[in-house]
């Protein structure tokens, strides 16, 4: 299967620390792909890198097409979207205007289907869409930053903790709209604390510790690994002794 998102031997660094280093991943078509670590292992570094916010120093390809000389609009072009960790709205508009702010670059007719879509996925946003972003709860604040990255039609969405500081039964919503998406073509890599549900989600992760990827593999595995278990997971498997 060829890759959609390829990203080989990737560093990214603030000054002279490295906070990625020799990094490599892929996502392939209508695949989750979820990548674990503790905090400041990394993970946003990474994601803010294949979106060109930050340089990153290797390769990332998207469909083939090396993403190098994209600026950030460009990428969103191309098929790249990102779902910041701290959401980014803009709390004096309302839904519509969020939402139609991610398809700045949609013309008129694909900006109407657009809706249409996040309006089926999320049908609360459709209800709230002339309140103000900064009046909604968490969860819904978490689905109209989705919604406004799908604005843009994107061939791979890349969600930063979506589940951050929301209730379970909200998390559990979010987790499987995510299921959702991949259904409807659009393929995920998500950055999760919550390495449980993303081990549910996910077809496969990487574990990320201190800038590197240290397991990878299908996420039944992962999830099954006895050092991940204790790690990340919170408990340790049966029989199993810990690597
Ligand atoms: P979290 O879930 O807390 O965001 P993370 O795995 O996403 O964790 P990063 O936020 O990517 O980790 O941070 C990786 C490392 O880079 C950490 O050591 C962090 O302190 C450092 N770092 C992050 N942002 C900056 C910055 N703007 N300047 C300098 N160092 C930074």
């Amino acid at each position: 299967m060829s890759a959609l998102l390829s990203v080989t031997d990737a560093h990214v660094a603030y000054g002279k620390v490295e906070a990625v280093r020799a990094v490599s991943l892929d996502v392939a078509e209508n695949e989750i792909v979820t990548i674990i670590g503790a905090n400041g292992a990394g993970k946003t570094t990474l994601l803010n890198a294949v979106m060109g916010i930050l340089p990153l120093k290797g390769r990332a390809a998207l469909a083939g097409e090396d993403l190098a000389p994209l600026e950030i609009e460009d990428r969103v072009a191309s098929g790249l979207s990102l779902v910041p960790e701290h959401r980014e709205l803009f709390a004096a508009m309302n839904v519509e205007d969020n939402l139609e702010l991610g398809a700045f670059r949609a013309a008129k007719g694909q900006s109407k289907n657009s809706f249409e879509r996040v309006y089926t996925l999320f049908p609360r946003l459709k209800e709230r869409r002339k309140q103000l972003a900064g009046t909604l709860s968490g969860g819904e604040q978490q689905m109209l930053a989705m919604g406004r990255a799908l604005m843009g039609a994107p061939k791979l969405l890349m969600l930063d903790e979506p589940s951050l500081g929301l209730a379970p039964i909200i998390v559990a919503d979010i987790f499987r709209t995510i299921g959702e998406l991949r259904a409807s073509g659009v393929s995920v890599l998500l950055v999760e604390q919550n390495a449980q549900a993303a081990l549910k989600i996910a077809d496969r992760a990487y574990v990320m510790e201190l800038g590197e990827f240290i397991l990878s593999g299908q996420a039944a595995d992962i999830a099954a690994n006895a050092r991940v278990a204790a790690s990340y997971l919170g408990f340790t498997h049966e029989g199993e002794s810990r690597i």
